[in-house]
């Protein structure tokens, strides 16, 4: 039996809309132009309500806004001041279009912690194109530039294809350079209009995944982390495989999480597992959503993998991503064909266990500073990092030397 404290949420992405003012060749959603929509999509009222429900029993979550274009719907200051007021941590997903510099103040004033903006290449015409509006780059730019001018912490998210893929280190520099916290690189999954694209080869994918960790490796300013790529964590403990901070899994480990500690709410109230996966499980409008997640996701959450990903030594750590197979027309279970590795035979290996470190009250004073949607991680991580050192105790500064290395700077006490 499933018991609510076993899958806590811990990111719940909604989106608000399908309304959006571009029209992406590979977006998820299908989304429309500003005249369509759904009429139906959920109220303020409803939102709040959701973000009402998750406070009571998850006050660490945190909501994603997102769309569409959610900066489409003029209440969304409304219910990232309620959500803040809940404790909740509230972000947008954007495509930036609409970051005007009132826009940036209002969302200030409402309580936002930060925007992930779309940035697919440093060329207009590249950006134009895909994302199938003439001078939307432009736009994008003008919204980055006044995230940065008005101190409202943002995130780059690029999404990589084969046509782009080249431009990876200028991005990172660019990203570095224009003050983003994070630059987040997306690994199409090929559903909804973008059902019809090509998606990158497998070899490629892992070209791109090693060079991301030697950028991540050498970045001291800047988060850099592929998304909805889970065989990053097979490959970077095939590169280092005695380090502990290699065998974390899932949320703490920057795994997939998607029907474990994530899902995603349709703009007409539907829960589905991740935004590449449309199956819709059941619609906070006709059950609470608690009843709806702790009885749903059964088999993500205790997964019988097939084919490669079945026999994988790694299963447990990466698990491939689950929305890919699905969208090809195969089981969600199926093997994630964007991953070259196979399988050695080899018994699977196990995740990192609790391990037997204690904190120092000081360190546990200053945890109360990071965000509580980052704490279960940030602990974890610490007491790896401390194991790996070989001491029994977190202290404030193994907490200062991670947090340098995650978020740049000097380690700071
Ligand atoms: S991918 Fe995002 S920005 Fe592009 S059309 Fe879809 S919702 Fe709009
Ligand atoms: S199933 Fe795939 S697309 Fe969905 S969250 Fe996991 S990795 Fe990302
Ligand atoms: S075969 Fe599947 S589980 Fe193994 S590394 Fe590749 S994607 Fe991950």
């Amino acid at each position: 039996m499933i018991t609510p404290k076993s899958y806590d949420i811990l990111l719940l992405a909604i989106n608000l809309t399908s309304c959006c003012n571009l029209a992406c060749h590979h977006c998820y959603l299908d989304a429309g132009t500003l005249q369509q929509g759904n009429p139906n999509e959920l109220t303020t009222t409803e939102i709040c309500n959701l973000l009402n429900e998750i406070a009571q029993r998850s006050p660490e979550t945190m909501i994603v806004l997102t769309g569409g274009e959610p900066l489409i719907r003029n209440d969304i200051e409304i219910l990232i001041k309620q959500g803040t007021q809940l404790g909740l941590a509230m972000v947008v997903g954007t495509n930036g279009m609409l970051l005007t510099e009132k826009r940036v103040q209002s969302l200030k004033e409402a309580g936002i912690l930060g925007v992930g903006i779309s940035l697919d290449s440093l060329d207009p015409a590249y950006h134009d194109t895909f994302r199938g509006r003439q001078g939307s780059w432009k736009k994008t730019m003008i919204g980055i530039e006044n995230c940065r001018r008005h101190h409202l912490s943002f995130q780059l998210h690029f999404s990589v294809t084969e046509n782009n893929a080249n431009e990876l280190p200028a991005m990172i520099d660019f990203a570095r350079s224009s003050g983003a916290r994070v630059f987040n690189v997306f690994f199409l999954v090929c559903t909804g209009r973008g059902q019809f694209m090509s998606d990158i080869s497998a070899t490629r994918y892992e070209h791109i995944l090693e060079s991301l960790i030697e950028a991540q490796a050498q970045s001291q300013e800047m988060i850099i982390r592929p998304r909805c790529a889970p065989h990053y964590k097979r490959i970077a403990h095939q590169r280092q495989p005695k380090s502990l901070l290699n065998q974390i899994s899932g949320m703490e480990g920057d795994g997939c999480i998607a029907g474990t500690h994530y899902c995603r709410i349709t703009p007409t109230g539907g829960i589905t597992a991740c935004p590449y996966i449309p199956v819709e499980i059941g619609n906070i409008r006709q059950h609470p959503f608690w009843e709806i997640w702790d009885n749903e996701f059964k088999e993500l959450r205790t997964p019988t993998l097939k084919g490669n990903c079945g026999d994988c030594e790694y299963q447990k750590l990466c698990g491939g991503c689950r929305a890919r197979p699905l969208a090809a027309g195969g089981d969600l279970m199926d093997t994630d064909k964007l991953c070259t590795y196979k399988p050695q035979g080899n018994a699977i290996i196990q995740p990192l266990q609790p391990l037997n470190i204690k904190w120092s009250p000081d360190a546990e004073k200053r945890m109360t500073r990071v965000p509580a949607f980052l704490r279960k991680m940030v602990r974890k991580r610490a007491e790896a990092y401390v194991a790996e050192l070989g001491e029994p105790l977190v202290t404030p500064k193994h907490l200062a030397v991670l947090s340098a290395r995650r978020f740049g700077g000097k380690p700071t006490l």
